[in-house]
């Protein structure tokens, strides 16, 4: 499985580190020629504005979101999730998305009560353990269309959602150490949805 990583802004390093400790080795992904090469692509946290307009810049907006649209298997983290929603909340004036992912998130959403924080939370990928979650002016789901299910709350909140090949979290597993997220989206939606595709 090629995996690749969005490398224009944010946690690219970690994210790469992440997944080939967990075997898969992850290729950074800035130009067309790059993203041609991937299965299935993470598109790190940083800000979503900044990344959206470098993939403007760098000729792959427009690629990114058809691939997303065909089916690539995608996992969004924190400012990733922002670029898969189809709609935001509290956008700036012109802010795009991919899209791809049928959900509503408001960008910073946590970040009127505290800009930070880590917090212990459950995980619906069919164990009991908890998950270090850490979020970082993150955003939270405020609406899932049919056919998204929630994988994790806080608050009653949603922050880690998936439809199909799409997978997001509000927070950041790549600075943990823990890598039971990136686990989950190599083994539960990538590779069944590349299989299938086989
Ligand atoms: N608030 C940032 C944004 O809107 C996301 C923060 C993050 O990725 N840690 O893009």
């Amino acid at each position: 499985m090629r995996i690749g990583v969005l490398a224009l802004q944010g946690d690219v390093r970690e994210h790469a580190r992440s997944l080939s400790d967990c075997g898969v080795s992850a290729s950074l992904v800035r130009r067309a020629s790059e993203l041609e090469r991937v299965d299935a692509l993470v598109i790190p946290g940083g800000e979503s504005t900044t990344i959206a307009k470098l993939a403007r810049t760098f000729g792959i907006f427009d690629e990114i979101s058809a691939r997303i649209k065909n089916g690539m298997p995608t996992y969004g983290s924190c400012a990733g999730m922002i670029l898969l929603a189809n709609q935001v909340l509290d956008a700036i004036v012109g802010q795009e998305t991919f899209g791809g992912l049928d959900v509503t998130v408001r960008r910073n959403a946590f970040g009127r009560q505290v800009d930070s924080f880590e917090s212990d939370i459950a995980f619906d990928d069919g164990s009991a353990d908890l998950v270090k979650a850490v979020f970082i002016r993150a955003p939270w789901v405020e609406k899932v269309g049919d056919g998204v299910q929630v994988l994790a709350s806080v608050d009653k909140h949603p922050v880690a959602v998936r439809s199909e090949t799409l997978f997001a979290t509000s927070f950041h597993p790549e600075l943990t150490g823990d890598h039971r997220i990136h686990r989950y989206f190599i083994e539960e939606v990538a590779r069944p949805a590349l299989e299938k595709v086989k």
